[in-house]
């Protein structure tokens, strides 16, 4: 199909310094879990962006310097020149599609706790590290800034050797040296680096300028800036220091690459920000610039892309959640096939991975981080390998996942779903506060397999086994999905909790079949994620004094790993919520509950009219246990009907089954490993 000339814009090269980018989309620097400790996966994964069309496609944060390392987090490296060849093979995946390649370098400083270099950090001014490590980062003296410009200098050498085509000067997210130097309430020196703003900028004014004079014959040198830190005026904000900022280096850098800071709000989430959420404090930038401006705000939809560009915002559409969800998505927008776009939704399980040190995962595009250790492709999947028939039971997201895979691959498929919508659990979730967006991953799937002929699909279409088995498929997955338990059972309660008979006890799944209370609720969140807080949140909204208990020292503990635990616990703060942290429930009767101190055991009473447990989930696996299995080539469980988990975890189960189908199977670990693949290299060199 051709492009709509609506798009055609977004086509358009764009000059940045000495290089020229072939469209304006753009992937800004984003973290992965990969980097350093898993390179050839993340050298496949941002080829792949290249090739799904964006014209510039950046690394995360590189350390330039031993002194400044960020261990654990997976982060790139650029120490010295051993660490040129792996960002090399990114950039010669990068260069293949004709798509320039951008180099975050970035010397972190006080928010680096150097666990692995054991060296001392440095900053602006004596202070402790960023993170609880019993360390503090020393104050940098001339000798020691001379230095780090040397070692940005040496870096961005090094990068150009690398086949980068644009340096950063990273100055953002308070998460480097130059950001914390401009900082006002970082730096306390009172040199001619502190004081006024002026002086303040000195720093990144001379790393900046040292970076043109290395590389800039060849390399674009962008500056990325948190234009506003949503701190007030402690920080910088976009009318005060954050404009003047930007005003005062205008014409410096080749590229300004603008956002908001902290982390969680250049990359807030769909329950709290919509798309386009940056857009206020950004959109000053072109007005006193003349070089080219990225910025970013979740942006999915090509018609807000265009209106961006046209209205003067920006220049480069930059994105790094949707280039996650969608590799493909410019071309898509170039092939005319807006409606494929895979939208990000907005849930930060991206994020997870960089938290946890272990390569990203995505809860729309499931193949995001399998690039190269599984070969999946976002957009490839081998044809079938027989005339198998497959019938899915449960339209939930494994389900849709798996149906719309196998369906990519050839295979006749029946989908049938109880209820008289697909979704499954997103149907019901997507009802939440906030959670519109995550409807976005059944929408998209069920349209994919509206497009299949081969795909059927039934509605209220309860199967059982006996229906199952007269059906006659070669193969049957059971996609039926879980159960919240109302036992209690979980982590902090093994046996359950003891509950009255009077005792009105309710799970998520029956709040969200409707059920309510007509006096206080107690919400006990054993579960850590977001139902919990949410459950709390709807209760709220519909008029219920909730008393939300959790063992753990903070409401939805886990939401740190999606940089949503601040907001949350503000946000029921704000609605009235009134939060009990470090207690256990032990007992639920007629008229209200027991909570026992987590550190002292001392008990306490609360009165109640309903306690809603948010525990733990049972897999709906009933089918599995009747089924006369002996009758089919396979039965297979997937999703939340095998393990509950996300579901971002549902997907892609639902997708690994539809890969796996009718290919060789082993014992052995199904994906490779980037350490004993080199051993392999290595091996056979010798
Ligand atoms: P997952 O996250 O693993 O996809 P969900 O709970 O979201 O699981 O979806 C499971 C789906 O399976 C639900 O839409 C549910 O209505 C459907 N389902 C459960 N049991 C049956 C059944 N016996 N026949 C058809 N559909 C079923
Ligand atoms: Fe978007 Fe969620 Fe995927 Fe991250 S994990 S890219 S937020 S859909």
């Amino acid at each position: 199909m051709a492009r709509d000339p609506r798009y055609d814009v977004l086509f358009e090269p764009v000059k940045i310094g000495p290089v020229t980018a072939r469209n304006r989309f753009y992937q800004v620097p984003h973290c992965n879990g990969m980097g350093r400790s898993y390179p050839s996966s993340m050298a496949a994964m941002r080829r792949i962006k290249a090739e799904g069309g964006w014209a510039v496609i950046c690394t995360e944060e590189i350390e330039i310097h031993h002194s400044a390392d960020h261990s654990p987090w997976m982060g790139g490296r650029l120490w010295d020149d051993g660490d040129i060849p792996v960002l090399a093979r990114m950039c010669d995946g990068i260069h293949e599609f004709d798509s320039l390649a951008g180099a975050e370098l970035n010397y972190a400083g006080m928010m680096s706790a150097n666990r692995y270099s054991r060296q001392a950090p440095m900053a602006p001014s004596h202070t402790p590290v960023a993170s609880f490590d019993p360390l503090q980062a020393r104050e940098m003296d001339k000798s020691d800034i001379r230095n780090m410009r040397r070692w940005h200098v040496n870096a961005a050498r090094r990068a150009k050797r690398a086949g980068f085509d644009i340096v950063y000067v990273y100055a953002g997210h308070q998460l480097s040296t130059v950001s914390h130097f401009l900082s006002p309430y970082r730096n306390r020196r009172s040199d001619e680096y502190g004081g006024s703003l002026e002086n303040r900028a000195r720093l990144l004014r001379e790393v900046l300028q040292d970076t043109k004079d290395a590389v800039g014959d060849t390399c674009a040198v962008a500056l990325r800036f948190s234009v506003d830190e949503l701190m007030g005026d402690i920080g910088f904000t976009s009318e005060g220091e954050g404009r003047d900022l930007v005003e005062m280096l205008a014409e410096v850098p080749d590229l300004w690459d603008v956002n908001i800071s902290a982390w969680e709000n250049d990359s807030a989430t769909s329950r709290f920000k919509s798309q386009g959420y940056q857009d206020d404090y950004v959109s000053f930038v072109k007005q006193v610039t003349t070089k080219p401006v990225v910025g970013v705000g979740r942006y999915t939809s090509p018609d807000a892309m265009v209106s961006l560009v046209k209205n003067g915002t920006l220049d480069f559409i930059g994105a790094a959640r949707p280039s996650i969800a969608d590799p493909f998505l410019p071309k898509k927008i170039e092939e005319g096939r807006v409606e494929d776009i895979r939208e990000c939704i907005g849930c930060n399980i991206c994020v997870s991975g960089d938290h946890n040190f272990v390569p990203i995962r995505c809860t729309q595009n499931p193949t995001m981080g399998e690039e190269w250790r599984r070969g999946w492709h976002p957009e490839r999947i081998a044809p079938k390998s027989s005339d198998d028939t497959v019938l899915i039971v449960g339209g939930g997201p494994a389900g849709l996942e798996c149906a719309s895979a196998l369906g990519q691959r050839g295979y006749t498929v029946t989908l049938a779903e109880k209820s008289s919508e697909l979704g499954g659990r997103v149907t019901n979730e997507c009802q939440l506060p906030g959670l519109s967006e995550w409807g976005r991953a059944s929408d998209y799937r069920a349209y994919q397999i509206s497009q299949m002929t081969n795909v059927h699909c039934y509605l209220e279409s309860p199967m059982t086994a006996q229906s199952i088995a007269e059906f006659g498929s070669d193969h049957v997955v059971l996609a039926t999905g879980a159960r919240w338990v109302a036992s209690g059972i979980g982590r902090e309660n093994p046996m359950g909790i003891k509950t009255s008979e009077a005792a009105r006890v309710l799970t998520p799944d029956d709040i969200l079949a409707g059920q309510t209370s007509n006096g206080p609720a107690v919400v006990f969140d054993d579960d850590h994620y977001y139902m919990g807080g949410l459950i709390a949140e709807k209760l709220r909204h519909d008029g219920v004094d909730v008393i939300y208990v959790t063992p753990a020292t903070e409401v939805s503990t886990w939401t740190h790993n999606t940089l949503e635990q601040h907001a949350i616990q503000v946000r029921l703060l704000e609605l009235g919520v009134k939060i009990i942290t470090s207690h256990n429930l032990n007992e639920i009767r007629e008229n209200g509950v027991v909570l026992h101190c987590g550190y002292t055991g001392k008990a306490t009473e609360l009165e109640c009219n309903v306690c809603v447990l948010v525990t733990m989930r049972n897999p709906v696996d009933d089918l599995n246990v009747t089924l006369d299995v002996s009758k089919f080539k396979s039965v297979t469980r997937i999703g939340d009907c095998f393990a509950p988990s996300t579901i971002a975890a549902a997907i892609y189960s639902g997708h690994g089954y539809a890969r796996e189908l009718g290919e060789p199977q082993s014992d052995g670990v199904p994906f490779r490993r980037e350490l004993p693949a080199l051993a392999g290299d290595f091996l056979q060199e010798k």
